[in-house]
C-alpha cells in the first residue's frame, strides 16, 4: 500500500499549485508595487509597503514549495534546479526565475544599506523574474493549453504592463516637477533641526503627509521618509528632522544652495472631514505632522478645536516652543508631557501620556479623533489606553516613523 507521502502524484499536484498560486501573487506584488503612488492616496503609501513586505514573504513560501514538491515527486529534479537545462528553455526559464527571486529577496531585506541606483537595477530585475516566469507557467505549466489559465494569465500580464506604464509615466512627470535648494538649517532642540528648502516650483501637499527625501552626497542614495513640518501656504518646504543615523547626520551638514531632491507628498495622516473634536499626540519629533497641521489651521482661519498632548523628555526637548506658545487661539489648547523633567506650571504635567491625563484634558472622549505619531513605544501603550477608555479603534489614527 502506498502511504500519502509516498505518492509522487499528490506531490506533483501540489508542485503545480504552489507554482501557480505563486505566480499570481508574484504578479500582484509587481503591480502593487508599481502603482504604489497611485494608490496612495487610498491606503497610504507607507501602508502599502509595509503589506508588500509581509505579502512577498507569503510569496517566497509558494516559490520555495514549488520545486521542493516537484523533487519530492522525482528526485531527479533537483539536477535541472541546480544547472538548469537551456536545451529545454521554458524548464530553465523556471530555475532562473527561482535564481532572480532569490537576488530580489536578499536585497529587499537590505535596500537601506544598498545604493539607491543598485536598487534601480534590481528593480528591472524584478521584471526579468515575471517575464521568465511567464514564459515558464505558459509554456512549461502543464495547464497552460487550458483557457482558464491563459485568461488568468493575460490578466497578469495585463495588470503588470499598466503597472510599468504607470511608473513610468510617473517617473517622467517627476523629472519636471522641480528642484529643492537647501534654504536655510535652523537648529531646534539638541538633536533636531529643520530643514527649510526652497522649490524651484509650487509643490502641493496636504499637512500631515510625507516626502522621501535624498541626498546627492556621501553615497547616500537610499531615499528616506519624512513629514512635511511646513504648512502647505508657506513658500518653503520644511522637514523636522532628528539626528539618528548616518543620512540626518549628513542632512545636517547641507550648505545653503545644495540640492535635495524629493518625491512625494505621501501618506493620508491628513485631517479628517468630521465634526468630531480633534486630539493632536505627539512624542518627541512626532509632532512634525501636528507643527503641519497646526500652521495649517491657524493660517487658513479653520477654527478647528485642536488639543495637542506633546510629550517629550525635558522642556528643552520640545521643538518649535516659542513658535506654539505664541499661539493663543480660543480654538488650540497644548499640554507638554514631560517624562525626565518635573514641571508644576499650567501647561505641563510630569510623566507620561496615560488614562488620567486623556480624562483631564480631553473633553469629549468618544466624540474625539485621536492621531497619533511618536515612538512605537508610546504608539502602542497610547493606543492601547486610548481603547480600555472606550474609544473606537477607527477613532485612533497612527503615523508609524519606523517601517
Ligand atoms: C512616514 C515616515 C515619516 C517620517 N518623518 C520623520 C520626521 O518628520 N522627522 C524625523 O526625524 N524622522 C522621520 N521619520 C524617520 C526617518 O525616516 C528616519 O529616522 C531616518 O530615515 C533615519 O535615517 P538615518 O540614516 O539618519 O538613521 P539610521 O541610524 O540609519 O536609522 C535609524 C532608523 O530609521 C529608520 N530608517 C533608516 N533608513 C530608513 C529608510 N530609508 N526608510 C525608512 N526608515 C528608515 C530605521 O527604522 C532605522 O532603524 C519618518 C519615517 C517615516 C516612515
Amino acid at each position: 500500500m502506498t502511504l500519502w507521502f509516498q505518492s509522487p502524484e499528490l506531490f506533483y499536484s501540489l508542485g503545480r499549485w504552489a507554482g501557480f498560486t505563486g505566480f499570481i501573487c508574484l504578479s500582484l506584488l509587481i503591480f502593487s508595487g508599481d502603482t504604489a503612488k497611485f494608490f496612495d492616496r487610498y491606503f497610504g503609501l507607507n501602508r502599502i509597503i509595509i503589506f508588500q513586505r509581509k505579502f512577498s514573504l507569503f510569496i517566497a513560501v509558494f516559490v520555495f514549495l514549488h520545486p521542493l514538491f516537484f523533487v519530492l515527486s522525482d528526485s531527479s529534479f533537483i539536477r535541472y534546479l541546480i544547472i538548469p537545462d537551456f536545451t529545454a528553455f521554458p524548464f530553465a526559464a523556471g530555475a532562473i526565475s527561482f535564481y532572480i527571486f532569490i537576488v530580489v529577496m536578499i536585497a529587499s531585506k537590505i535596500y537601506k544599506k544598498i545604493s539607491y541606483v543598485v536598487w534601480q537595477y534590481i528593480h528591472i530585475l524584478i521584471y526579468t523574474l515575471f517575464f521568465f516566469s511567464l514564459y515558464h507557467v505558459v509554456n512549461w505549466g502543464s495547464s497552460s493549453n487550458i483557457i482558464f489559465y491563459k485568461i488568468i494569465y493575460g490578466i497578469l500580464l495585463l495588470a503588470v504592463s499598466v503597472g510599468i506604464i504607470y511608473r513610468t509615466q510617473y517617473k517622467i512627470r517627476k523629472r519636471h516637477a522641480g528642484k529643492f535648494y537647501v534654504k536655510e538649517i535652523k537648529i531646534e532642540t539638541k538633536d533636531v533641526f529643520t530643514l527649510a528648502l526652497n522649490p524651484d516650483k509650487k509643490f502641493t501637499f496636504k499637512a500631515g503627509q510625507f516626502c522621501f527625501l535624498r541626498l546627492n552626497k556621501n553615497k547616500l542614495h537610499s531615499r528616506h521618509p519624512f513629514t512635511i513640518s511646513s504648512s502647505p501656504y508657506e513658500q518653503d518646504l520644511r522637514f523636522t528632522i532628528k539626528n539618528t543615523g548616518r543620512f540626518t547626520k549628513t542632512a545636517f551638514e547641507l550648505e545653503k544652495g545644495e540640492e535635495v531632491i524629493i518625491d512625494g507628498p505621501f501618506g493620508i495622516f491628513t485631517l479628517k472631514d468630521s465634526d468630531k473634536d480633534v486630539v493632536f499626540i505627539a512624542g518627541g519629533v512626532g509632532v512634525a505632522p501636528f507643527l503641519s497641521m497646526i500652521r495649517d489651521n491657524l493660517f487658513d482661519k479653520k477654527d478647528k478645536d485642536i488639543l495637542l498632548l506633546y510629550g517629550a523628555k525635558t522642556k528643552e526637548e520640545i521643538i518649535s516652543k516659542e513658535e506654539l506658545d505664541s499661539i493663543k487661539e480660543q480654538h488650540f489648547r497644548k499640554i507638554y508631557v514631560l517624562s525626565n523633567e518635573a514641571v508644576s506650571q499650567e501647561g505641563y504635567e510630569n510623566g507620561y501620556i496615560d488614562k488620567a491625563l486623556a480624562e483631564k484634558y480631553v473633553e469629549n472622549i468618544n466624540n474625539s479623533l485621536f492621531y497619533v505619531c511618536g515612538p512605537t513605544a508610546m504608539e502602542k501603550h497610547v493606543k492601547k489606553t486610548l481603547l480600555d477608555l472606550g474609544v473606537k479603534k477607527r477613532d485612533i489614527i497612527i503615523e508609524d516613523f519606523f517601517w
